[in-house]
């Protein structure tokens, strides 16, 4: 019983992960490049991603071979690029991370779309 619950919300955990997705890539019909990095917690993978559509999203990381390249975000304040915490907590066991970003370097907020 308790196993089917755990399947459900693992299911549930990939397909917000894939939905955020989609919202922040636009309707992706497109192949598209972005600067990225591993969402996981202890990998400092860095690299530019090409994404064609039907490709799983998010991206299998080359360097820890997990799913979880996210896009890199603009901090508007000093130009940090890190990927948002909003974003990185669609990974599995990563729910805990705040639902708002701050940057790593200034401490200002970065929000998608800044
Ligand atoms: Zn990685
Ligand atoms: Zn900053």
């Amino acid at each position: 019983m308790k196993k089917t619950v755990i399947t459900v919300a693992a299911i549930f955990v990939v397909a917000a992960a894939g939905y955020a997705g989609y919202l922040y890539f636009g309707a992706g019909t497109q192949a598209a490049t972005w600067a990225s990095a591993c969402g996981f917690e202890g990998c400092d993978y860095r690299g530019n991603v090409n994404l064609k559509p039907g490709d799983p999203y998010p991206p299998t990381c080359p360097k820890c071979n997990r799913q979880g390249v996210l896009p890199l975000a603009k901090c508007p304040k000093c130009g940090n690029m890190q990927v948002l915490d909003e974003l990185r907590r669609t990974l599995p066991g990563q729910e805990k991370l705040p639902e708002h970003t701050a940057c790593k370097n200034c401490g200002g907020p970065i929000r998608h779309g800044d």
